[in-house]
């Protein structure tokens, strides 16, 4: 018994081996191409992920398609990560992609997916978010910041009121929004669906 389970075993594996190989060289064949890991769709057919934004802080700009279908796409992802670095010390961080998914879906419902979002602020290392924690008594920033773990971006979108574009972030519940009317930003993250409003001057 033990030993025809045994052979099962290795029957599977051939035939996965098998599978593997020619997946692999089906992949050769369709570089260039486009075609996503389940292979079933291609760069016409797919959707695109496109996101424009504007560091504030750096003055820098990315228009980029970060997703193609179900596949983010890597080179993409390295771009935004550096777009994204605490621009204080400029260590880059691995984003949550999940993060570019909720800033695309919002402003896709804002009917605004080619305009340029505002950066306020990325990704922070422990460093700068103490820094911004500790430089005045009442700062609106949280000791264990989802922007340390990569997960948060604070925002702002030119023409769209800082309530509206709050209102819309809360909608998408896909995770934590702090609402800062005064320094007019909104901060989005992709932690603990929660929310929060900071009436003083928040540092960003
Ligand atoms: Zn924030």
């Amino acid at each position: 018994m033990q030993i025809s389970a045994l052979k099962r075993c290795v029957a599977v594996a051939a035939a996965v081996l098998v599978l593997g190989l020619s997946g692999s060289s089906k992949a050769k064949a369709a570089t260039g191409t486009g075609n996503t890991a389940n292979g079933t769709h291609t760069l016409a057919s797919a959707e695109q992920y496109v996101l424009h934004l504007h560091h504030l802080h750096t003055g820098e700009s990315l228009d980029v398609v970060y997703r193609i279908g179900d596949t983010y796409v890597p080179e993409a992802m390295a771009k935004l990560n550096y777009f994204l670095r605490d621009h204080r010390t400029n260590d880059v961080s691995s984003y949550d992609p999940k993060e570019f998914d909720t800033l695309h879906e919002l402003m896709a419902k804002l009917g605004r997916g080619n305009q340029t979002i505002d950066i306020v602020c990325g990704y922070r290392t422990p460093w700068s978010n103490n820094f911004l924690r500790t430089r005045s008594s009442v700062t609106g920033v949280a000791q264990h910041s989802q922007h340390m773990l990569a997960k948060a971006i604070d925002i702002r979108v030119p023409g769209v009121q800082t309530r509206t574009l709050r209102d819309m972030a809360l909608s998408l519940h896909a995770g934590g929004v702090g609402y800062y009317p005064v320094s007019q930003f909104v901060h989005v993250d992709v932690g603990p669906v929660r929310q929060w409003a900071f009436g003083g001057r928040g540092d960003n």
